[in-house]
């Protein structure tokens, strides 16, 4: 601002200018409410976006990687009751972390605040999770229901999975369609949630599926319907191979968990 503006001109932009500023960049963490310390785009703190760590447990699923207090779900291939039953869809699933504390916010301010910021630092947990023996043709994100997409205005899925794509050096698929809405997931039990998601849906590029190795991307896992129901579709269209891949789970050892706790010692995710 030249200097012989009038004072009382200058000092009504810079007030102006402050308070634009402070409604682009923030400052304060939207996670703990501390004040910020540096100038950024995602207004989360250092602590924060660092906060999250990888699932641990003793004992998980080999194929699903569902984490258990014990071993007695398992079978002697380390299948859990569902994998053993083969009613999960898909061949293996990763997750960065527990959907709890610091990552459920980060997730919830992606997701429901539109952070599209936090796109980049949720997206270096994906790398993180990925198993370093692991080979893909494709990458695929989680499809929205178009009307979902509409309202929300992106799709969170495809975010994470366009730049995860650029640097596995894979292509990025969009023939996994949602075929019709569904309702809310919340509240059913499994089995009700895989009736709730059974075609729901579609591939359009069957060609481009077939013989695949398929790295789907989504948010969090709950049960695994959703996935399943994806990796289902995936595999009627062809593809040999498909790997669920998300930031968080869910992890219900706690409800199950008595006073004491469990040691805990193996990372679930690969990182
Ligand atoms: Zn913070
Ligand atoms: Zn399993």
């Amino acid at each position: 601002m030249p200097d012989n503006w009038p004072l009382a001109v200058r000092s009504v932009s810079s007030r102006s200018f402050a308070s634009l500023f402070s409604a682009i960049f923030p400052d304060e963490c939207r996670v703990c409410e501390s004040p910020l310390q540096e100038i950024s785009r995602v207004p989360v703190c250092f602590k924060c976006l660092h906060a999250p760590k990888p699932l641990i447990a003793d004992y998980f699923c080999a194929s699903c990687r569902t984490p258990f207090l014990n071993d007695a779900p398992l079978d002697e291939n380390g299948l859990c009751g569902l994998c053993r039953r083969g009613v999960n869809g898909f061949d293996l699933a990763y997750s960065f972390g527990a959907y709890e504390d610091e990552l459920r916010k980060l997730i919830h301010l992606f997701k429901y605040q539109k952070i599209k910021t936090l796109a980049k630092p949720l997206g270096d947990f994906l790398v993180r999770s990925i198993p370093l023996d692991q080979r893909f043709d494709l990458v695929t994100p989680m499809p929205l229901h178009w009307l979902r997409q509409l309202e929300r205005g992106f799709n969170q899925s495809e975010l994470l999975a366009r730049p995860l794509a650029k640097r596995l050096n894979v292509p990025l698929s969009s023939a996994l369609l949602r075929a019709r809405a569904t309702p809310s997931q919340a509240g059913l039990t499994h089995a009700k949630r895989r009736a709730n998601v059974a075609g729901a849906f579609r591939v359009s590029n069957r060609e481009k599926l077939a013989g695949k190795r398929i790295l789907l991307v989504d948010d969090v896992l709950t049960t695994g319907a959703t996935a399943g129901a994806a990796a289902a579709a995936l595999k009627r269209a062809g593809a040999k191979h498909v790997t669920v891949l998300t930031l968080a789970r869910v992890d219900r050892r706690p409800l199950w968990l008595d006073a004491s706790g469990g040691k805990k010692s193996e990372s679930v995710g690969a990182s």
